[in-house]
């Protein structure tokens, strides 16, 4: 899967020769392309955290014109050389908004966004805590934020859901107490969770009387 399909990448993330000094230096970010004042949309949606020029101290000195964005997970994204800005401080945005316009600002050799993710956003907007955006993308944003937030539901509410007709079942048939049951049912379940009742609900349709409140007392081959 390409992330940056569409974008000439005229910078990876990782070491490079610096386009000032000629030294060996780590390029923080990833250079990308389209045509200059070209609408930038975000990658990833969020909170905007910084929509403005970066000045020397804040975690964006030397980019110009910054827009950076905290996504669901923490992490932040920045984007960087902008011509100007399209978004503002504490602004909700969804992937795909756009930010701000391709441009040249700031430490920048010619028209092209700089794109840097990093995995903090303390302090200085979590200068230095940069990794390889591609790779972020990738790995962790072909799954949308609202996708996380409805497996998450939706999890929650299975494994309750089944709790739900198996302890049933086993309270009617006399194998477990209705407190416990009540206990269990009065929240939504982890995985783990359920895992344990299956587990005490085994043990005792086989006559197994296990302490439903000790997982550890569950016999091994008895656990879900
Ligand atoms: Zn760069």
């Amino acid at each position: 899967m390409n992330v940056f399909e569409g974008w000439k990448i005229t910078s990876p993330y990782g070491y490079r020769s610096d386009p000032f000094t000629g030294s060996r230096v780590f390029h923080t970010g990833i250079d990308l392309v389209k045509y200059h004042r070209f609408p930038i949309p975000a990658f990833v949606g969020g909170v905007i955290l910084f929509a403005g020029e970066g000045v020397a101290g804040t975690g964006f000195g030397g980019y110009g014109n910054v827009v950076a964005l905290r996504d669901k997970k923490g992490y932040v994204h920045c984007y960087c050389h902008l011509d100007s800005v399209a978004a503002q401080k504490g602004q909700t945005i969804s992937k795909g908004n756009i930010v701000g316009y391709q441009g040249t600002t700031g430490r920048s050799t010619g028209s092209h966004l700089h794109y840097e993710v990093r995995s903090k956003d303390t302090p200085s907007y979590g200068y230095g805590a940069h990794v390889d955006p591609g790779e972020y993308l990738e790995l962790y944003c072909e799954i949308t934020d609202e996708d996380v937030d409805n497996m998450a539901i939706k999890a929650d509410d299975w494994f309750w859901k089944q709790a739900y007709n198996i302890l049933g079942a086993a309270y009617n048939k006399g194998e477990i107490e209705w407190q416990w049951c009540q206990k269990v049912l009065d929240r939504t379940l982890t995985a783990g969770e359920y895992t344990h009742v299956l587990a005490v609900i085994n043990a005792r349709t086989q006559g197994i009387d296990v302490d439903a409140e000790n997982p550890a007392a569950i016999p091994l081959d008895q656990r879900g």
